[in-house]
This record gives structure tokens, C-alpha cells and sequence, in this order.
């Protein structure tokens, strides 16, 4: 279960997000749990989880060590501070600063190359659902952005499938939608890295899930967590949806 907080909450906030927060989740089992920052409160969160299980992401990442790269972040540092996983290409990330399939895969190796598990985002926008493209823009994305990894690499990534005209609308996809899309990019990962990884893969779903849709999501054989925007921000809706 992870929390994408995008551009909310200073360090006080997190101070304040986690000291709700992690009480309510001491007992969860079974479960990963992930809070994305953004960087400038990655210290913060990370201070705050240590020695609780409680995992701290990146929301984005820049492929290379470090270099003349005005305003951006590389692995070698998320690592450095204590980051275990990123977030790769989200819907927000496509749209609005342009990124590639090419540029996720450099993303993918420089976020697996420094230790961390890239959560890779996946989903269609509204007009490519109601052309009845989704699967293609799916298979597009698959095979631009993960098709192109070694298998090893493969074998540490989280796919997170977001159909954009859910994420932040209230709109949730039916569980029945959201199979869909599961299995269907679960097939595409058959396909290319057979069906060990088809079935060790874990296939996030996120938009507009919270405490009370979240059951049924997860009832679907293929939806193996979630990806959480808006009900993350708020510890008792995140600790609700991560103790379904
Ligand atoms: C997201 O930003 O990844 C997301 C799914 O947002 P929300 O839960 O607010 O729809």
C-alpha cells in the first residue's frame, strides 16, 4: 500500500502526518507500506519511520550519479538519505514535464542501479478509454517503458495501473475495470517475462481509492495493492485503506 502525497505537506506536516500514523498501523501484517514525500520532506519522513517497517518513496527521479542538472535528484542521493522506493512516470509526470517511455526506462535502470523499487505507473487517459483504446495504450506503455528491462531487472518492479481519469476525480474504476486492465497488462508480462514474473509481479491499482472502495479492489485476483493520492494525506483514511 503506498501513499503518493505529490506537492502537499511541509516537514512540520509530516512530523505531525506520522506521529498520527504509525500507532494505527503497528499491527498491520502481511503488508508493504510505502509513504512518497515530496523531497523536501524525505528527511522528515524518514526520521520519523525509522525502525517502524514503515518504507519512504520518491516521487520522481533523475537517471545519472550526479552532475550540471539544474533542479533534479538522482537515485545515488534518494539512496544516500535512505529512500527504498521511487515513483516512475506518474500520469502528472507524462503530462506535464513531457516524459518518455525512453525516459522511463532510463529512470527504471537509475532507480534499480541505487538500490531502490521503482513503482511505475501505467493508464489511459479518459478520451483513450472511451475510443476503446486502453489496451493499446497500455501494451504501448508496457512495451516502450518495461518491455526494453533485463529480466532481472524486471523482477524488482511494482507496476502501478492508474487510469488517469480516476486519479483525483472521486471516479474510481469499477473493480471489474480495474481487473481488467490488471490482467491484461499481467498477460503482457506473461508475454515477454513469462509466467513466474506474471505471477510475482505486484500490479498496484490507483484512483480515487479510499477506506471504503478500497475491499473490493483488493477482492480482484489480479489488484495486489494500491497506489493512494488524496486519502494517503490524511493518517486515519491512509492507516483504513493499509488495514482493510
Ligand atoms: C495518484 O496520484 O497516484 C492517485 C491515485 O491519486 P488519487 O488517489 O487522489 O486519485
Amino acid at each position: 500500500m503506498a501513499g503518493n502525497w505529490k506537492m502537499y505537506k511541509t516537514p512540520a506536516d509530516t512530523h505531525a502526518f506520522f506521529e498520527a500514523f504509525k500507532p494505527l498501523v503497528a499491527d498491520a501484517k502481511n503488508v508493504d507500506i510505502v509513504l512518497c514525500p515530496p523531497f523536501a520532506d524525505l528527511h522528515a519522513a524518514i526520521t520519523e519511520t525509522a525502525n517502524s517497517g514503515i518504507a519512504v518513496g520518491a516521487q520522481n527521479l533523475y537517471w545519472g550519479k550526479e552532475g550540471a542538472v539544474t533542479g533534479e535528484v538522482s537515485g545515488h542521493m534518494l539512496q544516500a538519505i535512505g529512500c527504498q522506493y521511487v515513483i516512475i512516470a506518474h500520469s502528472e509526470r507524462r503530462q506535464y514535464f513531457g516524459e518518455s517511455e525512453p525516459d522511463v526506462v532510463r529512470k527504471i535502470e537509475a532507480a534499480l542501479e541505487y538500490g531502490l523499487t521503482p513503482i511505475v505507473c501505467v493508464g489511459e487517459r479518459l478520451e483513450e478509454r472511451e475510443e476503446g483504446r486502453t489496451e493499446e495504450v497500455l501494451a504501448t506503455m508496457f512495451d516502450g517503458g518495461l518491455a526494453p528491462l533485463a529480466a532481472e531487472q524486471f523482477a524488482k518492479v511494482v507496476i502501478a495501473y492508474e487510469p488517469v481519469w480516476a486519479i483525483g476525480t472521486g471516479k474510481t474504476a469499477t473493480p471489474e475495470i480495474a481487473e481488467a486492465a490488471h490482467r491484461f497488462i499481467r498477460g503482457k508480462v506473461a508475454e515477454k517475462f513469462g509466467a513466474d514474473a506474471a505471477a510475482a509481479v505486484r500490479i498496484l491499482y490507483g484512483g480515487s481509492v479510499k477506506p471504503d472502495n478500497v475491499t473490493k479492489l483488493m477482492s480482484e485476483e489480479d489488484i495486489d495493492g494500491a497506489l493512494v493520492g488524496g486519502a494517503s494525506l490524511d493518517p486515519k483514511s491512509f492507516a483504513a485503506i493499509v488495514n482493510f
